[in-house]
């Protein structure tokens, strides 16, 4: 039996698949936020051999990721996973016998599926919660500590919570993880500062989201915490292989906050009003909106129509299996630059009237 979710992945593909070959790639935008941008140069691709690649890439990756990423090059190590999720996996996998449970903060609850679901596969209790002391007094010796620093939906987490959470993980001595998928660049807009410098000691990020890059988890922290993970992430294949290292390091090169500046400039000017005037709820992102008075079924009916009608690409249509159902339009890809607001906010509107939700 194929899932809903499943099917609804596959239904999207389809229509992608139909534009390219009927249309071309130049009718289709992605604004879900994640480029999936690959960049290799020509004398990369001399080198992308089994053994040799990561020889090289890894070494570079650890350099630019720790710079990316605020890490200190004689305390911190920063390594390339398959995913975000292969990351996080890869974390509960190696701490999983020295910790009694997995307490998670994040500024709006749910969670990304990857943590509970990692803490299902090993048996881990885990407790989540969007109210910070219920998380704070949970923290002790024996427990890993993960902070959300942006959620799946952009909301990002509050600096006072943060630095709470982590000085509380020093006094107690538990270890702390930030997953900052989106949040390692989404809060720099925001002034703050990297979870490495704010005394983390472990972040993953997604060279996807918010920059140029493939779909890869750049994890950093303590060194020997990291080369730990590492090697039980390469026993089960989660590590990213030489293309997708070179990918990476080549997107953290070229990452401009400048760009995602002008995004997030952008974001606060679009003209929301015909959405609100159509009886739509919608709310600013930092690089964008999201329509809020939907439900999910209606959320993936209308992410489904604008990508079928107007070349739209949302989370809501392609997302994985458990992904966020909120329908987030996403101004900081490179499509977003070659559309206008307009097109955008009449698709919308277009989409919504021809599905008669009201
Ligand atoms: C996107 C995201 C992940 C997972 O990233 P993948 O690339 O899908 O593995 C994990 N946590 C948060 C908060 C995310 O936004």
């Amino acid at each position: 039996m194929v899932s809903p979710e499943m099917e609804r992945i596959k239904r999207a593909r389809r229509i992608i698949l139909d534009i390219i070959e009927n249309k071309g790639r130049e009718y289709l935008y992605d604004l879900t936020g994640m480029g999936g941008g690959f960049n290799l140069k020509k004398r990369d691709m001399d080198i992308l051999d089994t053994y040799i690649g990561p020889a090289i890439f890894s070494e570079r990756l650890n350099k630019v990721g720790l710079q990316h990423l605020g890490g200190d090059p004689e305390a911190h190590r920063a390594v390339g996973f398959n995913r975000t999720t292969s990351a996080i996996l890869s974390t509960l996998m190696a701490l999983s016998k020295d910790i009694e449970e997995v307490v998670h903060y994040l500024p709006r609850r749910p969670s990304h599926p990857s943590i509970p679901r990692s803490c299902k596969l090993l048996d881990l209790p885990y407790f989540e919660s969007d109210k910070i002391e219920e998380v704070v007094k949970r923290i002790d010796g024996s427990t890993l500590t993960v902070v959300t620093g942006a959620t799946m939906d952009h909301r990002v987490i509050d600096l006072e919570h943060l630095k709470k959470i982590l000085s509380r993980c020093r006094e107690r001595n538990s270890i702390s993880l930030v997953d900052d998928a989106s949040g390692a660049r989404l809060r720099l807009l925001y002034n703050q500062p990297p979870a490495l410098k704010l005394g983390a000691n472990l972040v993953v990020t997604s060279t996807d989201k918010l920059m140029d890059g493939p779909r890869a988890g750049l994890l950093a922290g303590d060194r020997n915490l990291v080369d730990t993970i590492y090697e039980e992430g390469l026993k089960y294949g989660l590590e990213a292989q030489a293309p997708m290292l070179a990918g990476m390091v080549n997107a953290l090169e070229n990452f401009s906050l400048q760009k995602l500046r002008e995004a997030f400039e952008r974001a606060r000017r679009i003209d929301l009003t015909p959405l609100i005037s159509l009886g739509i709820e919608v709310e600013r992102r930092p690089t964008g909106f999201a329509l809020t008075s939907l439900s999910e079924e209606e959320s993936v009916e209308l992410a489904l129509k604008l990508l079928e009608r107007y070349g739209i690409i949302t989370i809501p249509a392609v997302g994985m299996p458990g992904a966020s159902k909120t329908l987030r339009i996403d101004l900081c890809s490179k499509d977003a630059y070659r559309v206008s607001d307009q097109y955008i906010i009449n698709a919308l509107i277009e989409s919504y009237r021809e599905l008669k939700f009201q």
